[in-house]
C-alpha cells in the first residue's frame, strides 16, 4: 500500500503544479515555471520519486513507434534541437523521412482542415507501418530520442499520467503494457495526475488556427536540397510542399527531379 502521507505529498505537489499551467507563457524557452515543458519534467520527477521504477522501463522506445503529431509551437523547439545536431545525424533523420514515410506524407497533414476520421486512418496506419516494417519516428537514432531535450508534449507525458475523456471516464495516457503493469503491480490508490490541463494550455498557447502535422511532414516540410533549410517556417504550405514531393519523386530530398 502507498503510504498515506506520501500519496497527500504526491497530490499537494501535483496540484502545486498544476497551479502554475494556466500562468504557462511558453514551450521550451525560460525552463522555468512559465515553461509548459519544465512543468511536464517536474510531474514526472515528482511521481518517480515515490513510485521508484516507475510504470515505464527506463530505455524503453516504443512510443517511439507511435508517432506523434505535433504543433508548430513544438514544432519550433524540436526543429531548433535538430538543427544542433551533427549533419550525419541530420542526413540520417532526411533519408528516413523520405524512404519510409515518403509516400504517405499527403495525408500528414493533421489541421487545421483534417477530419477526426482522417487523423484516426492515419494514426492506424502509421502503426501498421511501425509493426510490419520497423518504422519508427525519424529522431529516434540508436535507440534514443536525437531531440531529447526539445521532445513535444507528448513524448514528454506519456506514461506518467491519466487522461480524462469525458466527465466519467478516465484513462492511464500511456501504451497498453503500461496500463496493465499499472493494474497489476500498482495498489488501487497509485494517484497519477490529468494530463488534459496541460494539453489544453497548449492549444491555447498556440492560438487560433494552429499548423498541425505528424512529424515527418514537418520534417520534409524544412528539406531543401537534401540538407535541413536553416530557417524554421512555423506555417510551412504543406498542401504546395507534399505535391511537389510526390510529383519529382526526390526534390525535396534534393535528388534530380526525373524527367
Ligand atoms: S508508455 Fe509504454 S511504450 Fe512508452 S516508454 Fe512507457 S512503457 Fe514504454
Ligand atoms: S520526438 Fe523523440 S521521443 Fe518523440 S517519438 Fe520522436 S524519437 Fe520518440
Amino acid at each position: 500500500m502507498f503510504a498515506e502521507d506520501a500519496c497527500a505529498k504526491l497530490i499537494a505537489g501535483y496540484q502545486a503544479i498544476g497551479d502554475n499551467v494556466r500562468k504557462a507563457t511558453n514551450i521550451g524557452r525560460s525552463g522555468d515555471d512559465r515553461d509548459l515543458y519544465r512543468l511536464v519534467d517536474k510531474i514526472v520527477t515528482l511521481a518517480s520519486e515515490p513510485y521508484g521504477d516507475f510504470l515505464c522501463v527506463t530505455g524503453c522506445t516504443n512510443c517511439c513507434y507511435n508517432l506523434p503529431f505535433v504543433t508548430s509551437l513544438e514544432w519550433e523547439t524540436l526543429y531548433a534541437h535538430m538543427l544542433k545536431l551533427p549533419p550525419a545525424a541530420q542526413q540520417t533523420i532526411l533519408q528516413r523521412t523520405f524512404d519510409w514515410f515518403g509516400a504517405m506524407l499527403g495525408r500528414m497533414i493533421v489541421g487545421p482542415a483534417a477530419d477526426t476520421p482522417g487523423l484516426i486512418a492515419m494514426s492506424s496506419e502509421l502503426s501498421d507501418v511501425a509493426t510490419t516494417a520497423g518504422h519508427h519516428c525519424p529522431l529516434l537514432i540508436d535507440d534514443r530520442c536525437s531531440t531529447y531535450e526539445g521532445r513535444p508534449l507528448p513524448c514528454r507525458a506519456y506514461g506518467h499520467f491519466m487522461q480524462r475523456i469525458d466527465e466519467m471516464l478516465r484513462t492511464p495516457y500511456m501504451c497498453v503494457p503500461a496500463q496493465h503493469h499499472l493494474t497489476d503491480h500498482f495498489p488501487k490508490d497509485t494517484v497519477l495526475p490529468l494530463y488534459n490541463q496541460f494539453g489544453a494550455r497548449l492549444v491555447q498557447l498556440q492560438g487560433h488556427d494552429p499548423a498541425l502535422a505528424f512529424i515527418p511532414l514537418w520534417i520534409a516540410s524544412h528539406a531543401t536540397e537534401g540538407k535541413l533549410q536553416d530557417q524554421i517556417n512555423t506555417r510551412p504550405d504543406f498542401a504546395s510542399a507534399v505535391p511537389q514531393f510526390i510529383a519529382t519523386g526526390t526534390r525535396l530530398w534534393g535528388a534530380p527531379a526525373p524527367d
